[in-house]
């Protein structure tokens, strides 16, 4: 019998949906994190359940075909990136596989095959928006860093390789300014402490930096030398704060509050601007975004008087995509302050057959359909990882468009989803995948329905 601490040897064969290697012994599957499949390695058993187990890699005996260095020091600790010792054509072959494998067992398609996944030339530095949290360490110094894989432990690191180089000058700055005039990170524990977190977005086809400090009040001490300091960095356009006084693992709170430049940042992607503000949704991945919006514009394919929906559309990034091809582009949105950055955004762009609805896509879509008889010839879906609500999966499938676009950022609720849409009588057509957040096990997939 294989019992808590003892030392095992596994041939690892497979990755989980956390992208865990998994290996078997005596009919046990164990599950061995940093483990990649095709390694050999020993493992020392943690936990033991009745049909499987969980081990932590000690050695690895024999690496894989396809292991890698790891392109970051804090790989194995941090939470953030989880295949960072697999190379980056496996990472695209495990995402593929893990795309497939929802589709078939979640939604029942039993002869998908193993979609495309878009990847990156260049799979590093691609996030365009970094949130630190802040703390202090059992000496009293303020830190800054990322979680601790499962845990609100503060691992020091003002460099994460996903993101932009200006982070560390933005972290290292702050940290300098609370350490000159002792002003205290807050503390989870105790609800005390001044500064949480620090959001920092950068427009990559600008080059316009946001940082947006989530203060746990709403001043901070030598606010003027901070923002002298801040704006030497280039490219610097808007440095605010964010009240978020509640005892919530919520980052941001809903009041901001201007301090220096303007209130928002520009992006480009494709030919359409981009205005965003602190609060409102933003894909991470420019470079990638735009490989998915093209994708989901030629799903769509959209000959110029079509009536559109873009349910779950954020600031407009969809509806804006697909306005120049549609006749007329509806846009549902949850967050207010998104929804007034699409309607300045459709103006930004001299797009007038743009409407934006605040409200939930569930509620608003079927309002509009059964009330003002608006119709649809295509919707396009993007919902948070949940997946859609089936109200407004139900309300689509009254409305009959001759086809459905979904994009998604979680292939299981998009597997269940697709199931629900197909048992009404869609059809799924195309399905691919966009490799948005390298190194980590997430993945985006756009899929076609029609009817
Ligand atoms: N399509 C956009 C945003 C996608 S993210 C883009 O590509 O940028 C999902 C969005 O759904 C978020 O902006 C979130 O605020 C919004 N949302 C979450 N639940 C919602 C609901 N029930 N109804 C409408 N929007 C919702």
């Amino acid at each position: 019998m294989i019992k808590k601490n003892d030392r095992i040897t596994l041939k690892i064969e497979d990755m989980g949906v956390n992208g865990e290697g998994i290996g078997k012994l005596d009919g046990m599957a164990f599950f061995v994190k940093d483990a990649v499949i095709g390694d050999t390695v020993e493992a020392k058993v943690m936990k033991m359940k009745k049909s499987y187990g969980y081990a932590r890699l000690m050695t690895v005996l024999k690496p894989s075909a396809v292991r890698c260095e790891p392109g970051c020091a804090h790989a194995r600790q941090c939470g953030g990136c989880q295949l960072q010792a697999l190379d980056y054509e496996a990472q695209l072959e495990f995402k593929a596989k893990k795309i497939q494998n929802d589709l078939i067992r979640i939604g029942g398609f039993a002869d998908m095959p193993k979609p495309e996944v878009m990847g990156m030339e260049e799979p590093w530095r691609y996030r365009n928006k970094a949130q630190f949290p802040i703390g202090t360490d059992r000496t009293g110094q303020v830190v800054a860093g990322f979680y601790a894989a499962r845990s609100h432990t503060i691992i020091p690191c003002t460099e994460c390789r996903l993101g932009v180089e200006e982070n560390r000058t933005v972290l290292e700055k702050l940290m300098a300014h609370m350490k000159t005039y002792r002003i205290p990170a807050y503390d989870e524990e105790t609800g005390k402490g001044l500064v949480r977190h620090v959001l920092i977005r950068k427009g990559f086809s600008t080059g316009e930096i946001m940082v947006c400090m989530i203060l746990n009040g709403r001043r901070l001490q030598g606010t003027e030398e901070l923002v002298d300091s801040l704006r030497e960095i280039p490219g610097m356009t808007s440095i605010m704060f964010n009240v978020n006084r509640e005892r919530t693992n919520v980052i941001m709170g809903t009041e901001l509050i201007p301090v220096w430049g303007k209130d928002h940042i520009t992006d480009q992607i494709g030919e359409i601007t981009y205005k965003i503000s602190p609060l409102s949704f933003y894909q991470v991945n420019p470079v990638q975004t735009e490989k998915l919006y093209e994708t989901a514009l030629e799903y769509a394919d959209l000959q110029g008087n079509e009536t559109v929906w873009d349910l779950y559309c954020g600031i407009g990034t969809i509806s804006l995509f697909l306005a120049k091809k549609a006749g007329k582009v509806y846009g549902v949105e949850i967050v207010p302050e998104a929804i007034e950055d699409a309607k300045e955004n459709a103006r930004l762009n001299g797009i007038r057959n743009a409407e934006f609805f605040v409200g939930k896509a569930e509620e608003v879509l079927p309002q509009k359909y059964e009330e003002e008889g608006i119709r649809a010839d295509v919707i396009v879906v993007d919902p948070p990882r949940k997946g859609c609500d089936e109200k407004c999966l139900e309300t689509m499938v009254r409305m009959r468009p001759d086809r459905i676009v979904y994009v998604s950022c979680d292939p299981a609720t998009l597997a269940r989803d697709l199931k629900y849409l197909c048992r009404q009588g869609y059809e799924v057509k195309k399905v691919k995948g966009c490799d948005m957040f390298p190194e980590t096990v997430h993945v985006e997939t756009v899929a076609l329905l029609s009817r």
